[in-house]
């Protein structure tokens, strides 16, 4: 349940809500609005009568929270959360760009790409270090050696980062050198993993798993929130059908409709929601016109030596020139990137 404040509760009656919450058993989760508090309530509601808080000095109402998923909706958060990071903000009217290679090869390479996405206009670089690959023979990644490049190069250029765990052992290196700290579509139900990150600070990027419902993808995020780490970014990123000229379908809709459910920022991945170069451009168009809070994007100097994702890769001067036509989309519908 959530229980809204008035816009004039004192500091005293929000406190007196709390405790009466607390003595019922309630974990309480608060948000401190510009206007007013709101209060989630996650626990048994049995037995509770809602009109024992609907009395109290100081509360507007209390709602009943549907849904399955309770801090990620809507209902608890009724504005759109908007999650910055080193200057760039995902959610509300803005839109942030993550630009880079799939995989960090080397420091040559990663500073190459980094430095033209940069000239392009994005903020976040990515690259990853920890492979989650079909076939145990690919490339794995660089490991923690790939984390140290990404992070020396960002801090060069002013770029945050972005990259994916797969495992909790992994997490000291991700705090210590990683921005926002990717969940990849093969771990969105890892719930060690996504309880392990509800105890941290950083943003995550939750992806939706490849054959995971909308509702499946709010409970994951809720997974994470339940642990008090509130800045998670979710990202539509193409799912398994029976369609097969394509990678991934991207399911373009799903961004109206997690908007419509839930408060958190949902950017998109036209990369590995297309797989092919040609396809990535249109569908980044599209997300952006669909109200996507920002874009990740796979961009590489020398794709057709690429240690993974070559084809579906945008050449550097492909991201720029996209990059202006998003500019053009976002003012439209009246959003900044
Ligand atoms: C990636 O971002 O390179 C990646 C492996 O993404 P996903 O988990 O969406 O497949
Ligand atoms: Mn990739």
């Amino acid at each position: 349940m959530v229980i809204v404040m008035d816009e004039t509760a004192t500091k005293g009656q929000i406190e007196a809500v709390e405790l009466r919450l607390k003595e019922k058993g309630f974990q309480i989760h608060r948000v401190d609005g510009v206007t007013r508090t709101i209060l989630g309530a996650i626990g048994d509601k049995r037995g509770i009568d809602l009109r024992e808080f609907e009395v109290m000095e100081g509360v507007h109402e209390v709602l009943r929270i549907t849904q399955p998923y309770k801090l990620a909706s809507r209902t608890f958060h009724p504005d759109d959360s908007v999650i910055q990071v080193k200057g760039a903000l995902f959610g509300g009217d803005h839109i942030a760009m993550i630009a880079g290679p799939c995989s960090i090869e080397s420091e040559k390479q990663l500073y190459a790409i980094a430095q033209s996405i940069k000239n392009s206009g994005a903020r976040l670089l990515r690259g990853g270090a920890f492979k989650p690959r079909t076939s145990p023979y690919s490339f794995q990644g660089l490991g923690i050696d790939g984390l140290k490049i990404m992070n020396s190069i960002a801090d060069e250029l002013g770029l945050a980062t972005v990259s994916e765990m797969m495992e909790i052992g992994q997490l000291d290196a991700m705090i210590e050198y990683v921005d926002i700290i990717q969940v990849g579509a093969r771990n969105m139900q890892n719930f060690p993993l996504l309880k392990e990150l509800g105890n941290i600070k950083k943003p995550i990027l939750l992806k939706r798993g490849l054959a995971a419902t909308i509702e499946e993808l709010l409970m994951a995020a809720e997974y994470i929130m339940s642990g008090g780490n509130y800045q998670i970014i979710l990202c539509e990123r193409g799912i398994r059908t029976f369609e097969t000229y394509t990678r991934n379908t991207m399911d373009i809709s799903a961004i109206p409709v997690t908007q419509s459910l839930s408060h958190l920022p949902i950017i998109a991945d036209p990369s590995h929601g297309t797989g092919r170069r040609d396809h990535v451009a249109p569908m980044a168009r599209a997300a952006i016109a669909a109200g996507a809070n920002g874009l990740i994007i796979e961009v590489h100097h020398d794709p057709d030596h690429a240690l993974s994702d070559g084809a579906q890769s945008l050449y550097p001067n492909q991201f720029s020139r996209l990059m202006q036509e998003l500019q053009t989309i976002a003012w439209t519908i009246g959003k900044t990137l």
